[in-house]
């Protein structure tokens, strides 16, 4: 179980008079479920970047138990992109495979078949719809059993259905492996039902940290 802490100072990019995102710092506990919630543009990819460590935090620092990132190669990342990125060339088996690379046949199988993606390990992603595609990257995701789990958006562009399986999925990997999880999104609603904590990043910048409103009226 993964507890962050995370202390950032402004961010900008190298082509941008504007800042992106910061100084900001919260911490998570291990196994909570935080929601990061705002606008677009508000720079909620480029945190879950800078944690994954896909980009740089400097001079800031992002600890996992107490370390940077570089210290802990024992805590596993699994990162639910908004866009699934699979590799076109590969096979959905071997998509899964370049994350964990001595995984079974029949490994692969048990997680495709959780995902609702039964026999389908030899199709390539052109072969599927985005739909499932993203059900494909949410395998990867959870193939490794990842201690600290990042989702940017993973219900946006999807019909209520699969937006809806996509849930129940995430709910119950969720429980099995009890990950921490930072999950992004813009939707307060969906935010208040499925976190433990709601951060709010806006892109004035500021952020403020609230407990989860449990006693608002739903809609
Ligand atoms: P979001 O929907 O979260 O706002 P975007 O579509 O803005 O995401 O960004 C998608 C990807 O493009 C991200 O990896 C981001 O880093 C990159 N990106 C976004 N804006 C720019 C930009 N102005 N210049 C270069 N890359 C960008
Ligand atoms: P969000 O995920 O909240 O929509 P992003 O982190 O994608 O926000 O982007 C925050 C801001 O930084 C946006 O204005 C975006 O255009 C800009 N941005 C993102 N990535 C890059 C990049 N690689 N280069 C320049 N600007 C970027």
């Amino acid at each position: 179980m993964v507890n962050l802490d995370i202390a950032l100072q402004s961010k900008f990019y190298a082509n941008s008079p504007d800042k992106v995102l910061g100084p900001l710092s919260f911490s998570v506990s291990p196994g909570e479920f935080v929601a990061l919630v705002g606008p677009s543009g508000a720079g909620k990819t480029t945190l879950l970047n800078m944690i994954a460590a896909l980009q740089s935090c400097a001079p800031g620092e992002i600890k996992f138990n107490g370390y940077p990132l570089s210290g802990k190669p024992d805590c596993k990342i699994g990162y639910i992109f908004q866009q699934p990125r699979l590799m076109p060339w590969l096979t959905v088996a071997d998509n899964l495979r370049l994350v964990k690379p001595d995984t079974t046949e029949s490994d692969i199988e048990a997680i495709l078949t959780k995902v609702g993606l039964a026999g389908k390990s030899d199709l390539y992603p052109k072969h599927l719809s985005g739909g499932m595609q993203r059900r494909v990257s949410i395998a990867r995701a959870f193939l490794t059993e990842p201690d600290l789990l990042l989702l940017d958006e993973p219900f946006v562009s999807l019909d209520a259905p699969n937006a809806d399986n996509l849930r129940a999925l995430l709910g119950e990997l969720w429980v099995e492996h009890q990950p921490t999880v930072i999950f992004v999104t813009h939707d307060l609603n969906e935010a208040i039902q499925l976190a433990d904590r709601i951060l709010f990043l806006s892109s004035a910048p500021a952020m403020v940290i609230l407990d989860k409103p449990v006693d608002l009226p739903r809609p």
